[in-house]
């Protein structure tokens, strides 16, 4: 068994530390701060990602990507999610769905999001319909070869740096009818609601919007009537693994920060790594970092070498929820290792706890991974998670 990265992949895990490093990390204290990018610093970060060639990571180089490897692209979410106030989300991942597109939705929509041209944001969850993806209400309504969105549409990220919005609605009211639809931001009858405030300082907004009336031609169907849903499973394991990666560089950091302190921090005449109840906690945090990285490489490995599609969403749903997990517990001990100062937000440690803290909640709550790992049990048997691949 080979776990070694190969030249191409360290060329790329150092390319990712050199821009978090370089480029994301002198702007976590402004924006703790202040609370928002000016715009002038969001439009410069944006060409900064492009100089550094982390656009599109997720797709290939026939339509503006990099073509990076699951593990590659693993490797460079680890680093991009030791940034704070969530910058990893400056370097954009164009939705996977919209490789199902059309030869003229790849021209328009595609190609332009890998090159930076373009942003989307993504339209799913509503004020009656979060985990539970069945209760959608948002209707399309076909009108010759128009469609007529009408519906609400909550947390939708990055809707304040987005000039197209991926949809998801059901076709004329029918909830077996999931679709997608590409809708652009500034169109007639997409309104925003609210733009509230989260635990965490991100550095984009999570508009609530409303469609009321909102027409868009069929061509903007993507994947098919009817495809909503199963365009989101491949989505899904990505974005997963994409969550999974940014908490490891989250809590590498925070444990890279806690162990350095706890060498200089000297209380009862000692540094208070000497103590033992503070020695364990940093004993427990390299075992819980070291099983969570063996896991997400693991999968993420495993997809680059063709895993079985179904094995790759119930694995990725695994490493989502133990690395999202792990990530809580390391943060909550760097905090306490760091004591008062560990709770000011001057302090990355702090601002890491409050980051890692949705992981636990967006792209299926830990109650929906366990929900999704136990049906798999129930269905396919403890061999699944249990079991090694040849
Ligand atoms: C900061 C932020 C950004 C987000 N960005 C986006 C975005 O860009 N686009 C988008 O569409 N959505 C986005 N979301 C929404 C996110 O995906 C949902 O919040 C999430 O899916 C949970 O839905 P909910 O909040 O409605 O909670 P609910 O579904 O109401 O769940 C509430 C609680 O009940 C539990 N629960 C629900 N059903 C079950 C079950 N069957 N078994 C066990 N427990 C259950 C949940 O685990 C949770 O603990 C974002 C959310 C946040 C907080």
């Amino acid at each position: 068994m080979d776990l070694t990265l190969d030249a191409a992949d360290l060329a790329w895990q150092a390319r990712a530390r050199e821009f978090a490093e370089t480029v994301l990390l002198p702007h976590e204290l402004d924006l703790e701060m202040t609370g928002a990018l000016p715009q002038a610093t969001k439009d410069e970060l944006r060409r900064a990602v492009v100089a550094h060639g982390l656009n599109g990571i997720n797709h290939g180089p026939e339509v503006g990507g990099q073509g990076c490897t699951q593990l590659q692209q693993t490797l460079i979410n680890e680093e991009l999610g030791k940034a704070t106030n969530a910058l990893w989300a400056v370097v954009w991942h164009p939705a996977a769905p919209l490789r199902q597109g059309t030869a003229e939705q790849i021209r328009d929509y595609l190609i332009p999001s890998c090159l930076g041209e373009r942003r989307a944001c993504v339209a799913v969850t509503e004020p009656d319909a979060g985990s539970d993806t069945g209760a959608i209400r948002t209707t399309a309504t076909r009108q010759g070869d128009r469609y007529v969105i009408s519906g609400e549409k909550w947390f939708v990220t990055s809707a304040d740096v987005a000039d197209y919005i991926i949809v998801h609605a059901i076709v004329d009211g029918d909830p077996h009818q999931p679709t997608l639809f590409l809708v652009d931001r500034n169109a007639s009858g997409v309104i925003v609601k609210r733009e509230p405030k989260f635990t965490h300082t991100y550095v984009f907004g999570h508009h609530e919007l409303v469609f009321d009336h909102v027409e868009v031609g069929v061509e903007r169907v993507l994947g098919g009537v009817g495809q909503g849903l199963e365009l989101t499973k491949d989505w899904f394991v990505e974005a997963r693994l994409q969550i999974a990666a940014n908490c490891l560089g989250a809590a590498i950091r925070a444990f890279e920060l806690a162990n350095h302190w706890a060498s200089r921090r000297v209380q009862f005449g000692a540094p208070i790594r000497k103590q033992q109840a503070v020695e364990f906690m940093l004993a427990d945090m390299a075992v819980e970092i070291m099983a969570a990285k063996s896991m997400v490489y693991r999968v993420a490995g495993q997809i680059d070498h063709g895993a079985d599609r179904k094995l790759a969403h119930a694995h990725a749903s695994v490493v989502k929820l133990h690395a999202s997990e792990m990530a809580g517990r390391v943060l909550d001990r760097a905090v306490q290792i760091f004591g008062g100062r560990g709770y000011m937000r001057e302090n990355p440690v702090e601002r890491l706890s409050r980051d890692v803290r949705v992981d636990r909640i967006w792209e299926g709550t830990s109650e929906i991974q366990r929900v999704i790992i136990g049906g798999q049990l129930a269905k396919r048997g403890t061999q699944v998670f249990t079991g090694w691949y040849r």
